[in-house]
């Protein structure tokens, strides 16, 4: 079928399923089976939030019964004291979950992964303590009871409604997450998962992307707790302990943690499977810890990509080509912007790792730095895109001073990097993975979820300036492969290319050739020479002598952290100080010819 009727009929068709669940109680579904549907939808929803911020977003955040309970609680409360209604009764309590979870959370983000994780962990065992503590209220040790049947609008809705309300929600949640998830706003939470240095460098402050996994994580936990809240009309904090935490972690990873259906189908094997027996139930905590500990090890990424293999199986796949094509693509023109370092100093303790560098990179010039293993390049590159401060010296960029921004904001503003090893999340695309460069110019969250007119015109606009960049750099016959998944030359292209996508004033690239066979090295050569035509401003970090002096326009050879010499490449070819430091005595590799067209063959 034709692609575009697909994304059209989907919405139709999924508003068909949730229909279709909602009205089975009308095709015979009896109480039994509601109920049982109702269970696998609430821990659907509770597990469909771990999913977001450990398997999309890494954090190992285990406090997600704890949000479970809270919502609970608050819906419990409120519709017992306050007001009973079934939509305001949710509101409330996601709107609580998303309280406990951003309060709880934060200090634990603040310090990083495992006070995390333990931190949320301890949320779980406090509960029941803290719900002791707040007394009558909330029915202390014995429980919350006597919470009345839900209402809508002022009319008490039966078990039917009720179910339908359930599935509902269930279903406008899911749609939403789906939205999320496959959307530049949810690439950015994976981008988040492959570390602070490459969020940084693509303008991501990452303290405030954690907190947003968290809290948009306990959304669907605040609204499980509500439903959990009218099911029984009781609420009690043994409900919510060791047991539920392991069962949420069980049915994330058995379903598998990235993915956003999974959530469900571990749920309704976890609910309705040999497990939920109650002979099973004494057992149960060690079974889950059992289960969690198998399964992580032989089915790390659960079963619905199993499942989702299986079915790709069945359909007749897409032509995959095997072969990159040459680049040989113009590039858009770049503004590139000058860089000024002067007399920068880097200490780490009383090693002077950059030792007074000063030195220029101007628009339409390549400027390359060489030196031996440890001379500090890569610590000069941490200096200017802010992963370090300098102790001394100053940073312009166009004549505004940028030592003193943080990493993200210089790469919002002004800067674009690759790195040394490659740094690409898993299961993007080559086409979503160049995307992120450009996540400053992404739409809003909730434009995101609603899909609103402003997002769809971001999606013609972006595919348009990705499109362009992978002509460009001659890899668009891979814009649907899995980026990391990659060889390594690709892999550095599709780095250059998210790096472009920021469009930088400024362009540094570490170590780009290293571990490129030769034909790979010619490739980029041609590619970062037409990038200069374009007027990119671009700091070659090099070692690879041969490819330095075949394109750069100034050299600057760094020994143990000051620059020993500089000049134009043939000089420094020459220059008997810099041969001895740094090449030693041997003769200059021949390929250098074979690089040299390569890079004139562009002007
Ligand atoms: P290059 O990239 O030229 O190989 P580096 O910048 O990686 O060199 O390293 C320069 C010097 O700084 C080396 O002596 C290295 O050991 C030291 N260095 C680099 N990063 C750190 C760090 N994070 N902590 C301590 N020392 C470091
Ligand atoms: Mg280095």
């Amino acid at each position: 079928m034709n692609p575009q009727l697909m994304t059209r009929l989907r919405p139709i068709g999924y508003a068909g399923v949730v229909a279709l669940v909602a009205a089975l109680p009308w095709l015979g579904l009896d109480l039994f089976w509601m109920r049982q549907l109702m269970l696998v939808a609430m821990l659907g929803l509770v597990v469909s939030g771990l999913n977001l911020t450990f398997g999309y977003a890494g954090e190992l955040a285990l406090g997600q019964a704890a949000v479970y309970a809270a919502g609970a609680y608050a819906a419990g409360y409120v519709a017992k004291n306050l007001v009973n209604d079934v939509v305001l009764v949710m509101l409330v309590a996601a709107c609580v979950a998303v309280l406990v979870g951003v309060v709880a959370g934060a200090p634990g983000i603040r310090l990083g992964g495992w006070m995390l994780a333990i931190g949320s962990f301890f949320l779980v065992l406090l509960v029941p303590d803290f719900v002791n503590l707040i007394g009558e209220p909330l029915g202390g040790y014995e429980g919350l009871s006597l919470i009345p049947l839900p209402q809508l609008l002022g009319v008490e809705l039966d078990q039917y409604y009720f179910y339908v309300v359930v599935v509902v929600v269930t279903g406008a949640w899911f749609a939403l997450f789906r939205n999320l998830v496959m959307s530049p706003r949810g690439a950015e939470f994976r981008v988040l998962s492959a570390g602070e240095t490459l969020s940084s460098s693509l303008g991501v402050s990452t303290y405030r992307l954690k907190l947003k996994a968290y809290a948009i994580g306990a959304v669907p936990a605040g609204l499980a707790g509500a439903m959990f809240a009218y099911l029984d009309g009781y609420v009690s904090s043994t409900s919510f302990g060791l047991h539920t935490a392991l069962l949420v972690l069980a049915a994330s990873v058995l379903g598998g943690m990235h993915t956003i259906y999974g959530a469900l189908l571990g749920a309704a094997l976890l609910t309705l499977g040999p497990m939920s027996s109650s002979a099973f139930e004494d057992y149960s905590t060690v079974a889950f810890g059992a289960f969690l500990l198998i399964g992580g090890v032989f089915l790390p990424r659960g079963i619905t990509p199993l499942l989702r293999n299986l079915l790709a199986r069945l359909q007749p796949g897409r032509p995959v080509s095997t072969s990159t094509q040459h680049g040989s693509g113009r590039f858009a023109p770049v503004a590139g912007g000058r860089l000024d370092v002067s007399a920068v100093v880097k200490a780490f303790g009383g090693n002077r790792a950059v030792d007074g560098v000063s030195l220029v990179a101007e628009p339409g010039r390549i400027t390359a730095l060489i030196g031996p293993n440890g001379s500090g390049k890569t610590t000069l590159l941490n200096v200017v895109s802010g992963y370090y401060l300098a102790d001394e010296g100053e940073l312009r960029i166009n004549g505004d001073e940028v030592g003193q921004l943080s990493a993200s904001r210089r790469a919002r503003r002004h800067i674009g990097r690759t790195f040394q090893t490659p740094t690409i999340p898993p299961d993007l695309s080559v086409f979503d993975t160049i995307r992120t460069g450009a996540l400053k110019k992404e739409v809003g969250l909730l434009a995101t979820v609603l899909r609103l007119p402003s997002y769809h015109r971001r999606q013609r606009d972006a595919a348009v300036e990705t499109e362009a960049i992978m002509a460009a750099l001659g890899i668009s016959d891979r814009a649907d492969d899995e980026a990391a998944a990659l060889p390594l030359g690709t892999r550095r292209l599709v780095e250059l290319g998210r790096a472009l996508a920021s469009e930088p004033a400024v362009l540094l690239l570490d170590e780009v050739a290293s571990g490129l066979d030769e034909d790979e090295v010619t490739e980029l050569a041609g590619v970062i020479g037409r990038l200069r035509t374009a007027g990119a401003t671009i700091v070659l970090v090099e070692h690879n002598f041969d490819l330095i002096t075949s394109v750069s326009d100034t050299v600057y050879v760094l020994a143990e952290g000051a620059v020993l010499a500089s000049g134009g490449p043939l000089d420094i070819a020459q220059d008997d100080k810099v041969r001895q430091t740094y090449l030693g005595s041997g003769p200059v590799d021949r390929k250098r010819a074979d690089l040299v067209d390569a890079y004139l063959g562009t002007e």
